[in-house]
């Protein structure tokens, strides 16, 4: 579904993503994982051209993400690709049901009842049904997030990327937003997670990408990676988190 081919991405001259080759396959849950500075944001954020490749190929469900796009292609892409992030980045000024019916609305051009009525139920499934009246400002981090994952999903996409979606939550919010990606992975959705929640890794993922100096370095089971990782690397990178 998702398929890096040699990408290689520099910033100036320094190389962030170095030759990397793997594929997120349809229904698979992927958590991406390494030191920071690794280019695990870099990664992911290649997927819907955030960050523009130097060489190699990446496609999305059989289509070309790299090489010239027109505008409308790139925004079809980008409607096709959930994408939440650590700061939520919700719109202020709307309430938490009008977050999740505008895109919908205005890229989609469906008709706004039938766009609300999905955003009730998208509220409802994540927990938030009685906030959706709600401003962010009146929200909870917690809650915050879970709107921008219905904001994400309001746009049916079949995949979703999550860049470190609890970091910059309270601990005790933590759970709430894991629970819903949980609930997301149950269900086949098909999802590139960068997270340090190793838990959430050995429980959900289907596979574990690790990550240094813009190279993966071993992609394995969640079972294989925790108990017996086999690059020196990955190793020290387990063993400095217990
Ligand atoms: P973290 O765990 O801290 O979020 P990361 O694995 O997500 O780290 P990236 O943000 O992908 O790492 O960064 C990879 C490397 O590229 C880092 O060395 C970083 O300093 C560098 N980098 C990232 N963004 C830029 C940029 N816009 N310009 C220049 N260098 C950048
Ligand atoms: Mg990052």
């Amino acid at each position: 579904m998702i398929r890096f081919a040699n990408v290689t991405k520099y910033y100036g001259a320094y190389k962030a993503l170095d030759d990397v080759t793997a594929e997120v396959g349809r229904g698979e849950v992927v958590v991406v994982c390494g030191p920071s500075g690794s280019g695990k944001s870099t990664l992911i954020r290649t997927v819907n051209r955030l960050e523009e490749i130097a060489s190699g190929t990446l496609s999305f469900d059989g289509e070309s993400v790299h090489g010239p796009l027109k505008a409308a292609s790139l925004n079809r892409l980008r409607s096709r690709i959930g994408f939440v992030f650590q700061s939520f980045n919700l719109f202020p000024h709307l309430s938490a049901l009008e977050n999740v019916t505008l895109s919908p609305v205005k890229v989609n051009g469906a008709k706004r009842e039938v766009a609300k009525a999905r955003a009730m139920a998208l509220l409802d499934r994540v927990g938030l049904a009685a906030k959706a009246g709600a401003y962010p400002g009146q929200l909870s981090g917690g809650q915050q997030q879970r709107v921008a994952i219905a904001r994400a999903l309001a746009m049916e996409p079949p995949a979703m990327l999550f860049d470190e979606p609890t970091s910059a939550l309270d601990p005790e919010m933590v759970g709430e937003v894991l629970a819903v990606m949980r609930s997301l992975a149950a269900e086949g959705m098909t999802m590139m997670c960068v997270t340090h929640e190793m838990g959430f890794a050995r429980e959900v993922a289907d596979r574990v990408w690790f990550m240094d100096a813009g190279r993966i370095l071993e992609t394995a089971t969640p079972d294989a990676f925790f108990s017996n990782p086999q690059h020196p690397r990955a190793q020290k990178f387990l063993s400095d988190l217990r």
